[in-house]
């Protein structure tokens, strides 16, 4: 039976296989362990194999799981999933980074309630590049406006931006998705030099993902194995 640290090793020697064939260096290339749904004790086990940054998608799943865990030196807690904005004052409580902001509304109030102990939060856009339906992101033209907005904000670090591409078949299709996305990514970079991460890639498109720029992938079932309940659920 494979464990779970097998498993972080086979992800980490894609992205290395994927960066390599891209004529990239795969330490440019961070792998985020996202551990929605899954036990304690599946995270121990990755931070115990070397893996730090894991992600979040449910606001009170991922608090708890940050106070169980506390002991766990160098973690890192990222808030990949939707956010509401009455529940912004745990999340700048609680998380490192939020890759999921996507209105000013949601980015002031992380700010107004990131205490003044921790560091900056460190904060992503999220991109709504191809899935139409999806309430989650914002249009590619919206960036730069919300960009701006962020970088007034003194309690928050814009650090890039993150995208959950439609699922498709067609290689194509993902290409173009992808590639749109990294042509976004340098626009800010030039504006904001502290920029530094393109959040794309999850278990089924990682190689071409990388191929077109990203910077952090985000891996769950890979890592962690199916999950036993949706997405979907809050
Ligand atoms: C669940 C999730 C992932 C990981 O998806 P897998 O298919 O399990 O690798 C990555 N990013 C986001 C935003 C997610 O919600």
């Amino acid at each position: 039976m494979l464990t779970i640290a097998n498993r972080l090793k086979s992800a980490l020697d894609t992205i290395q296989d994927s960066a390599l064939k891209a004529g990239r260096n795969p330490q440019e290339i961070l792998l985020l362990a996202v551990s929605k749904t899954k036990p304690n004790q599946a995270i121990r086990e990755a931070w115990n194999a070397g893996q730090r940054m894991f992600g979040e998608n449910y606001v009170q799943e991922g608090i708890q799981k940050i106070a169980d865990l506390s002991d766990l030196e160098g973690i890192q807690w990222h808030m990949i999933g939707p956010l509401q904005s009455n529940k912004t004052k745990v999340v700048a409580e609680h998380f490192d980074w939020v890759q999921s902001v996507d209105r000013a509304k949601i980015a002031e109030r992380l700010n107004e309630q990131r205490p003044e102990d921790l560091a900056p939060l460190q904060v992503c856009i999220q991109v709504n590049i191809s899935d139409e339906d999806s309430k989650s992101g914002l249009l590619p033209e919206e960036v730069m406006p919300l960009a701006e907005t962020i970088s007034q904000l003194p309690r928050l670090n814009l650090r890039g931006l993150m995208a959950i591409p439609a699922a498709t078949e067609s290689e194509q299709e993902q290409r173009f998705a992808f590639t749109q996305m990294q042509d976004l990514y340098h626009q800010l970079k030039q504006k904001y030099p502290q920029v530094d991460t393109l959040s794309m890639g999850m278990s089924g498109d990682v190689d071409m993902a990388i191929a077109c720029g990203s910077t952090m992938v985000r891996i769950g079932t890979a890592i962690f194995g199916a999950r036993d309940y949706p997405a979907s659920q809050g």
